[in-house]
């Protein structure tokens, strides 16, 4: 991964602090002292393609995770104010459709980036009179950015059920999907992330965690090292519903994994945390694809429905692969061991005898793989 500025210390502090918080504490995420370049990208920020980086596929800049829009419509402006879906698409991964502009050096389009999760972008362009006309329009996304990523499946969709992935679309959610592959999470989330708790919700959520020794009632996973990724779920959604019986704890992965949670956050480092110490408890032995869900990464979710789809067979989640030479062992998010077939969800390291792509490599190795009956 491309990452301009080490953040390692900051995050060390992060977790120290982090050690007593309960549920969120986001709020540091972000506010790393670029607040003034957060603010203006959630309203809108013009973008050169230098500046523009692909972090697994998925478009960044300055480890942020971004969406690139064309606000200028010229003729089409029109009409793309009255229906979103006929003005420009939004990109949100480095799709074949960038890679072409990229050749044709047709990159002078005035392109935008922000990571604003509304949905409206401002657009502008000339009527049919000439004359200058602005709004807001609900854009849709870029199919090939969501075959790129296979993000819910795309890639193997139908025609209509990839249709239906498009006008679903939602950005919170896509960006929640791939939080834990960036180091700043979008402004936005720190003020989301608070709301409808109630006011004793600290000590309740406290007390829960305590109760449940510091297990995932989900997954297992045992987490007295790293008791903040115990999150204390609401079963009915209801923030401000703290009888015992709608109270469950879950770790901070199975927790976004919950329905309609599709909006949560979180941390790379924290997701790595979480699957080092399943591994470590061998908390999930011979699953099944659904199981194999549960507990990966979301942004691992596109490459195993390929992998579903294509009729491989299941792979480890979270595997400690001992590499000599190396001081700790090498977090494999996905494994086939058989196959000593990995994926990994930072820079590849060669091992000796080994494949390991990263995110990326995968999603397009696996994509194009028409079929396999050895594995
Ligand atoms: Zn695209
Ligand atoms: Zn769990």
């Amino acid at each position: 991964m491309k990452l301009n500025v080490d953040l390692s210390s900051l995050w060390a502090r992060v977790h120290q602090m982090g050690a007593e918080v309960t549920d969120f504490d986001i709020g540091t995420v972000w506010q790393d002292g670029d607040i003034e370049f957060d603010d203006e990208l959630e309203s809108g920020i013009d973008v050169d393609i230098e500046d523009l980086t692909s972090e697994e596929g998925i478009l960044s800049v300055k480890g942020r995770q971004v969406i690139l829009f064309i606000p200028d419509h010229g003729f089409k402006v029109e009409k793309a104010l009255l229906d979103g879906s006929e003005g420009n698409k939004f990109h949100v991964a480095d799709c074949t459709k960038l890679d072409e502009m990229r050749r044709k050096n047709s990159f002078e389009e005035r392109y935008k980036i922000t990571n604003n999760f509304s949905g409206e972008f401002p657009i502008y362009g000339h009527g049919a009179n000439k004359q200058f006309l602005e709004g807001t329009a609900g854009l849709n996304v870029c199919k090939l950015c969501l075959n790129h990523l296979n993000y819910q499946g795309s890639a193997n969709a139908t025609v209509s059920e990839r249709n239906e992935i498009v006008n679903q679309f939602d950005i919170e959610e896509f960006f929640s999907t791939y939080s834990s592959l960036f180091r700043k999470l979008p402004k936005q989330y720190a003020s989301l992330a608070k709301k409808g708790y109630s006011e004793d919700w600290e000590s309740v959520s406290a007390d829960i965690r305590k109760k449940s020794n510091y297990v995932c009632q989900y997954c297992s996973v045992d987490l007295k090292e790293a008791k903040r990724l115990l999150h204390v779920h609401h079963r009915n959604r209801e923030k401000s519903d703290n009888s015992p019986q709608n109270l469950i704890a879950l770790c901070a992965d199975c927790h976004r994994k919950e329905p309609f949670h599709g909006h949560m956050f979180i941390k790379h480092e924290d997701m790595l945390t979480i699957n080092r110490l399943r591994g470590e408890q061998n908390v999930y032995a011979n699953c099944d694809w659904n199981t194999v869900k549960r507990k990966a990464d979301l942004s691992l979710h596109g490459v195993l429905n390929h992998c579903e789809k294509k009729g491989y067979t299941v792979p480890e989640v979270g595997y400690l692969l001992n590499v000599p030479d190396r001081t700790s062992p090498l977090l494999l998010e996905l494994a086939w061991l058989q196959r000593k077939f990995g994926i990994v969800l930072s820079d590849p390291v060669e091992v000796a005898g080994w494949t390991i792509l990263s995110l990326e490599e995968a999603l397009s190795f696996f994509g194009k793989n028409k079929k396999s009956t050895t594995r």
